[in-house]
């Protein structure tokens, strides 16, 4: 018959210190911290967008100039063409196509001002971001700072608890253990738990009764495993 002294007294630390943290978790400052800190990614991620959004666009402005340099180009020669034409009818010929590329350079321009107004208001906003992040950056130094400092207040109870389980850890059976370990990750603990005794019904803490074969075994090895949520179930 194995003993589950140890066993339940680490359970039972386990608990405590789940309890320990979840009030923790609950009343003090790291709900605030994650707020900031959602908030702070919020923002680094708007800034990190119009950065991107920046840079695509100055490489679209790039291409507009490359064309704007070949519409040059050809109208240079549209005009070498046009002063060197033989006659009125020549140069008449070459007039439209003058026209269409002037009108081009132009919307070119156009372009290349639309494109720098809108990277003058992205770089606005950059700035503004970074404005955000830095005081949101503050906001955070302080509330961790308070955070560390309550922490602290629970640490000493905290490694108190944690020894004595490391201690219990390698003293308890440790087939035990490690089904413990195992339930504990996959479930909610308690995983060794008392039976309920009413006459000859024997419950388990999930609230179902224990079959007959169960039963029988609780009554033998004093431990068994619950049919229904396959807690360890033991009497005395
Ligand atoms: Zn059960």
């Amino acid at each position: 018959m194995k003993d589950l002294s140890k066993i339940l007294e680490y359970q039972e630390l386990d608990i405590e210190l789940r309890k320990i943290d979840n009030e923790f978790n609950k009343n003090s400052d790291k709900k605030k911290l994650d707020t900031v800190k959602n908030d702070f990614n919020a923002v680094q991620k708007e800034f990190t967008a119009s950065v991107s959004e920046a840079e695509a666009l100055a490489k679209e402005i790039e291409q507009v100039y490359a064309d704007a340099r070949a519409s040059e180009k050809r109208i240079d020669e549209l005009e070498k063409a046009f002063n060197s034409a033989a006659d009125d009818t020549a140069k008449a010929a070459l007039l439209p196509a003058m026209e269409t590329e002037k009108s081009k350079l132009d919307s070119y321009k156009n372009k290349v001002t639309n494109k720098i107004d809108k990277i003058r208001k992205l770089l606005a906003a950059c700035s503004q971001k970074q404005h955000e992040k830095k005081s949101i950056k503050t906001e955070f130094d302080k509330i961790k700072a308070m955070l560390e400092k309550q922490l602290a207040t629970i640490q000493p109870e905290r490694e108190k608890i944690k020894s004595r389980m490391r201690e219990l850890r390698d003293a308890a059976d440790k087939e035990l253990m490690d089904f413990y370990l195992k339930y504990r990750k996959d479930g909610a603990p308690p995983v060794f738990v008392k039976a309920r005794v009413s006459g000859d019904d024997y419950t388990c803490y999930c609230g179902m009764q224990l079959s007959s074969s169960s039963t029988g075994k609780l009554k033998s090895d004093k431990m068994c495993r619950c049919d229904t949520c396959r807690r360890i179930v033991y009497i005395d």
